[in-house]
């Protein structure tokens, strides 16, 4: 990773960690999937609200490290009015960005801010602090499991 993208990544993160976007509930109407990832202790309960087959509004709550609330709160104002569709292909170019080798050349292409996360790549146990809030919303958008773990 460039030095430039390192530094950014490092500002971007405690940005979002320390003032996380759409950290708040929603009522009834709203899926709400709990996600859990046991190997750091981070919890979030995601809440997603949909019409006309879109994402309307994203939120959610809950306790987890640094890079667990950045990525839930830069993937809940990534998704907002997308649709189911554009959000499972985010969500899978996000899981190759995260877990491609760490001197693979990063594919930004449609990731936006997001692609600062290539810098987990160097940390492999933080990879699922990063997805936890993308596993919790595959499971909101299939509507299998209100619980989610990474392990
Ligand atoms: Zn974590």
């Amino acid at each position: 990773m460039s030095a430039e993208l390192r530094q950014l990544y490092q500002e971007v993160l405690i940005d979002h960690a320390k003032r996380p976007r759409n950290f708040r509930e929603q009522g009834a109407g709203a899926v709400t999937v709990e996600g859990y990832n046991p190997l750091c202790g981070d919890r979030i309960r995601l809440y997603v609200s949909r019409d006309d087959g879109q994402l309307r509004d994203l939120s959610f709550t809950g306790s987890g490290c640094a890079i667990s609330t950045a990525s839930a709160s830069m993937m809940t104002e990534a998704l907002k009015g997308k649709t189911a569709a554009e959000a499972e292909a985010l969500a899978e170019r996000f899981h190759r960005l995260v877990t491609a080798a760490v001197d693979a050349a990063v594919d930004e292409e449609g990731l936006g801010k997001l692609a600062i996360f290539a810098g987990v790549r160097e940390f492999p146990v933080r990879v699922k602090c990063a997805t936890l809030a993308w596993h919790s919303l595959r499971s909101a958008l299939h509507g299998d499991a209100a619980v989610v773990s990474t392990e």
